[in-house]
């Protein structure tokens, strides 16, 4: 089994280099997976790489939800907000195994911002700003209300609530299956290759890349390249655009800890800041947070400060609930490739999106939401095969279903797959898993749902050196490896484990 997973990834390297590409993407997070699924249905010879795993980066670490973004109509950035919110939708239509509508409980305080009678009429433009329609019309709740929903609530000058919709899905799932797409559409994909670096001449680009598995090096070449590394955009040699990146965690408890009805998520004001409550299948998933980081991206870990700081605005929000560091059963951390201006400060546009020609047949993408990678993807696109000249089908990444029903069941979805061997080999065989992390943390999201997932490490990693043929070295080396990456998570895995 193992040869031919690696004859195949033999195979796609050697298209890569084989042939000259209309596009090399670097990065296959949510930007880039989207930028290489849309050139791929207009017909581009495409290539991407990317240096981890598929969603290594931001595209597995955050909120999971397609939204508009309510807070920010009351910064008055309305376009922002329509635009996301079309999005939100058109995800939900082409995806619809990882977009859950989820109604949100927001709770109004005399003095947490507007007076309740402003949140309602701020919800109904939200609502608008779908072109119209949103998943369900929002509403008002009156105190009494509000204690049906939320028997746990904070009542401290409660004024009532109100409900407005989003949805939940899965960033990484939602990244591999539209890479799954691209690939169906004719993209060639390699992850754990990284771009090193590249130099062009009579209009083609000579990019030098690495298979990081075997050290081997190989040549291609392709008309134009588009930088999509997220918090690793900068250091890409040929890179302009300048980020700010800001650290986020979210922890996961127990479902039954605090009582959400069906379908409900919360949102929780901590001074000017908005925290979420969201129900995932058997569990809560609670965050996030908002710091200024300058570290390696790959070091970034989730701090007992953030823990605290999580935990105390649950316990202000539900006072009888009494979350401790002990309800956690899992954690994630995630950096916002945020634009920042030349100096490096705040943009102003900091949550938009920015797609720029650095250099003839260069581009960076940066900024924006998982909400937003349609679009993204669609401009970026669309910006390149202008500046080629080339001819090329339209846009239909807005119609087209990402997957058939049948691909989409079974082994995707917001609620992980079923814990066992077969999800395993169907990762090893059909999505490019390669680690052990690979499996735990990216196409299942075991290890964040399933308590003590650690201590079932060995397990699983004996169902994938069977999938992938591994010599008990390997093995081992790969239990260590995912042991590294959980011990950057909170709780880390107990030794042993
Ligand atoms: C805490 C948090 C919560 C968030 N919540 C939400 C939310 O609820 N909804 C929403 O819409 N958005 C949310 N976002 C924003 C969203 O997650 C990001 O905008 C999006 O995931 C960024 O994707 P990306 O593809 O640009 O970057 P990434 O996903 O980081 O992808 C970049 C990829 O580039 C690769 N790479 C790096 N260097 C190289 C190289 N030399 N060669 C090849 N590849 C390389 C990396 O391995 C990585 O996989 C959140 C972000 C955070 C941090």
């Amino acid at each position: 089994m193992s040869t031919t997973y690696q004859e195949k990834r033999k195979s796609t390297l050697s298209q890569l280099a084989g042939e000259t590409l209309d596009l090399l993407v670097i990065g296959g997070g949510i930007v880039g997976s989207g930028v290489a699924r849309d050139a791929a249905m207009r017909g581009l010879r495409i290539g991407l790489v990317d240096r981890y795993d598929f969603a290594y980066g931001t595209s597995s670490r955050s909120s999971r939800l397609l939204h508009g973004g309510l807070r920010y109509l009351e910064q008055g950035r309305v376009g922002l907000v329509h635009e996301s919110s079309v999005e939100k939708k058109v995800v939900h239509k082409i995806a619809p195994h990882l977009g859950q509508p989820l109604g949100f409980m927001f709770p109004v305080y005399k003095v947490n911002g507007f007076p309740l009678w402003m949140m309602r009429i701020g919800v109904k433009m939200y609502d608008l700003l779908c072109n119209g329609k949103n998943f369900k019309p929002s509403r008002g709740f009156t105190v009494k209300e509000t204690l049906e929903h939320l028997p746990q609530i904070n009542t401290n000058e409660l004024r009532g609530s109100v409900r407005y919709y989003d949805a939940l899905t899965s960033d990484a799932r939602l990244t591999l299956d539209t890479l799954r797409s691209a690939v169906k559409h004719g993209a060639h994909i390699s992850n754990y290759t990284r771009f090193i670096d590249s130099k062009r001449e009579n209009g083609i680009w000579t990019c030098e890349i690495e298979d990081t598995l075997t050290g081997e090096k190989y040549t291609v070449k392709t008309r134009a390249i588009l930088n999509a590394a997220g918090p690793w955009l900068e250091k890409i040699p040929h890179s302009e655009i300048k980020l700010r990146l800001t650290k986020g965690i979210h922890i996961v408890v127990d479902r039954k800890r605090i009582h959400v009805d069906e379908g409900e998520a919360v949102t929780m004001v901590e001074g000017k800041r908005i925290l979420f409550l969201i129900p995932w299948g058997e569990r809560l998933i609670i965050g996030t947070t908002d710091t200024d980081y300058d570290a390696r991206p790959e070091d970034v870990k989730v701090d007992l400060e953030d823990i605290d700081y999580v935990l105390h605005t649950v316990n202000t929000t539900f006072p009888t609930v009494k979350l401790t560091r002990e309800d956690i059963i899992s954690s994630w951390v995630g950096l916002r490739p945020l634009i920042a201006n030349r100096d490096g400060s705040p943009s102003s546009t900091s949550r938009a999106h920015q797609i720029k020609l650095v250099e003839e047949g260069w581009w960076d993408i940066a900024g924006g939401k998982l909400t937003t990678y349609r679009l993204m993807a669609e401009q970026a696109v669309t910006k390149i095969v202008k500046s080629l000249g080339i001819s090329a089908k339209a846009c239909r990444t807005k119609e087209e279903p990402l997957l058939t029903p049948e691909e989409a069941a079974t082994y995707s979805g917001i609620i992980p797959t079923a814990y066992g061997e077969a999800a395993v080999k169907h990762y090893v065989e059909n999505e490019w898993a390669i680690s052990l992390a690979d499996v735990i943390m990216r196409r299942t999201s075991w290890h964040f749902y399933i308590p003590d997932m650690p201590s079932r490490a060995a397990e699983v990693g004996a169902w994938m050196a069977a999938a992938a043929g591994w010599t008990p070295e390997r093995l081992a080396s790969e239990l260590k490896h995912y042991a590294e990456e959980a011990a950057k998570t909170y709780p880390a895995p107990k030794a042993g484990a």
